[in-house]
């Protein structure tokens, strides 16, 4: 399959680590848009959150706990943001599941 995150959950493409497990991977984003901005994804393909059901979402509690343990470890007491964007119209660029994590600047709400 031709995806750029599996390829980057399998090493083949290089990124920024900041925790990988034998299910998860966080590493931050290419293209920041806070002063913290990094993605965390499940190695196994799932294409987005409307893929989510009960034989995946243990991957998806464990990225919540993998998250709010590198918040600490990054000191991002102040807040964060959690996304994930799903499809055409919320703005999903890349095919393959992943929580956006964004910090260090206040964010506007509602997003555009
Ligand atoms: P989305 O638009 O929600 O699908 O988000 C995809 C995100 O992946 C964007 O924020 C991109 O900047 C990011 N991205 C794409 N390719 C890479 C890469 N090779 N390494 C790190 N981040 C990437």
């Amino acid at each position: 399959m031709d995806c750029i995150f599996c390829k980057i959950a399998a090493g083949e493409i290089p990124s920024t680590k900041i925790f990988e497990d034998d299910q998860v991977l966080a590493f931050y984003d290419a293209a920041p848009q806070a002063p913290v901005h990094f993605l965390v994804i499940p190695k196994k393909h799932i294409g987005s959150a409307l893929e989510i059901d009960a034989n995946n979402s243990n991957q998806v509690a464990h990225i919540f706990e993998v998250i709010a343990s590198i918040a600490r470890q990054l000191d991002l007491d102040n807040g964060y943001r959690v996304v994930t964007n799903v499809g055409d119209d919320g703005g999903q660029t890349v095919g393959h599941l992943h929580f956006h994590v964004l910090a260090k600047r206040k964010l506007a709400w509602p997003p555009g």
